[in-house]
């Protein structure tokens, strides 16, 4: 048996940052990472397309799910001070118009280098190719997979979203044996299964600047930005971020919420309407094919007008009246397709839902159930959007848990 003052269960973003802090906070501990994969920080690799969002200068505002939990440990590692830490392991980062920070290499398997030398540096243990499927209380501390002794433990294993890259839902199974509970989880940051009918023809078809609006009896949920037409239904950013409040409402209700799309948010309906009664003018001797094509890719255009029924291929522009341009105006600003469920936790980027907030110390990451035992990361039911919250989440817990913290020293 070896023996080590903290384990950390899981080496991807929270592990690793939990464990470098408690070794620079206190150099004396022996300090173990234990990754069932041949190697830490696989996921990571895959973040942001490859090239990593580490994180976003506007997550102090973001609406993570639980944000009031969340609050402490986003405020004590606000976006500025993981930037100044990546800074201190020599990895320089610049952020876009929106607020997102990327590596300035571009390349995040910089990440993942920066973050494996610094262990090596401070003398972290490494423990790769070890899935932990067991951790027993004993009177000092924990046994992990009744090998590994350690005084304190952090468990930081992510959720269940992209199993390849880890995380496989197989720490909320090492949680509950320590007494915690899990909330429902469902995949985040996913495609949705919409309409297939619909969207088929315009399989790759890109529209940016869309305004999406989720509805069940009532509205569920906004977003903007990006949206991609696939064979399935809706991928994009906009429509990733309905993933989770569709889900939860299709298990909930029993019944397929509505997705909506404002194809022009920037456009109120009466000047949609009197730009299109211009364009009859204009070429009103042209098929109804190319109609909106000076707003949208032709293939939108053109499933905007079937699903108004007005569509013919041989129709000319200036035949349509002011009635019919008034319905295809009102189908632009409400293009709507049913949401019969998402792409699944194999293709979602985040798991929304985890280890009940209620159970763990937000000022600390300890457990409440039991002493000694800390979270970070995703395995918490803490999750945000697009754009680097996840990964400040992870971060910014990953942190505070490797503070080891208790409530009296609080
Ligand atoms: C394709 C993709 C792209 C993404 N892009 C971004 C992005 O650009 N920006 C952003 O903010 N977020 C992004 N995310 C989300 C982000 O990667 C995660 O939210 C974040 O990595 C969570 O960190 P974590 O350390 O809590 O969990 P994870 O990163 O999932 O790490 C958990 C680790 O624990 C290990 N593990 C699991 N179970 C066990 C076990 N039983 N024993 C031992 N080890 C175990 C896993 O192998 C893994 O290494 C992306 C996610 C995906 C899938």
């Amino acid at each position: 048996m070896k023996t080590y003052d903290l384990a950390v269960v899981g080496g991807c973003s929270a592990g690793l940052v939990a464990a470098i802090n408690s070794k620079r906070i206190n150099p004396k501990l022996r300090v173990a990472v234990i990754e069932k994969l041949p190697r830490i920080g696989k996921k990571l690799l895959a973040t942001g397309n490859g090239k990593c969002n580490i994180t976003n200068l506007q997550a102090l505002e973001h609406d993570y799910v639980n944000k009031g939990f969340a609050e402490f440990a986003l405020q004590s590692y606000p976006p500025e001070k993981i930037i100044d830490f990546f800074s201190s392991l020599g990895l320089l980062t610049y952020s876009d118009s929106c607020g997102r920070v990327y590596p300035e290499s571009n390349t995040a398997a910089s990440v993942t280098d920066a973050l494996r030398f610094e262990l090596e540096r401070l003398g972290v243990d490494v423990i790769c190719d070890t899935p932990v499927t067991e951790i027993k209380k004993t009177k000092n501390g924990f046994a992990v997979n009744g090998e590994y002794i350690c005084e304190k433990l952090i468990i930081a294993a992510g959720g269940k979203s992209s199993a390849p890259q880890g995380s496989d839902g197989s720490g909320y199974a090492l949680a509950k044996m320590l007494g915690h509970s899990v909330t429902k989880t469902v995949p985040a940051l996913v495609p949705l299964n919409a309409s297939p009918e619909i969207t088929k023809p315009l399989k790759g078809v890109r529209v940016r600047n869309v305004c999406l609006t989720l509805k069940g009896e009532k509205i569920l949920k906004k977003t903007e930005g990006e949206i991609l037409f696939t064979d399935y239904g809706l991928s994009g950013i906009a429509a990733m971020e309905l993933a989770a409040t569709a889900q939860k409402y299709i298990d909930n209700v029993k019944r397929n919420p509505f997705t909506y799309i404002d194809f022009l948010p920037q456009m109120t309906f009466d000047n949609l309407f009197d730009y299109l009664k211009n364009l009859s003018k204009i070429k009103g001797f042209c098929q109804i094919d190319n109609l909106l094509t000076g707003i949208l890719p032709k293939a939108a255009g053109i499933a905007v007008c079937k699903a108004c029924k007005l569509y013919k291929a041989d129709k000319e522009i200036s035949s349509l009246t002011d009635k019919e341009l008034r319905i295809i105006a009102e189908k632009i600003k409400k293009f709507p397709l049913e949401v019969t469920g998402t792409r699944g936790f194999p293709n979602s980027q985040v798991t929304s839902g985890g280890i009940k907030i209620e159970e763990i110390n937000e000022k600390t990451m300890e457990s409440k159930l039991c002493k000694n035992l800390y979270f970070a990361g995703e395995i918490i039911d803490v999750d945000g959007g697009c754009g680097g919250f996840n990964l400040q989440w992870a971060w910014a817990s990953g942190m505070l848990a490797g503070e080891l913290k208790q409530e009296n020293d609080l």
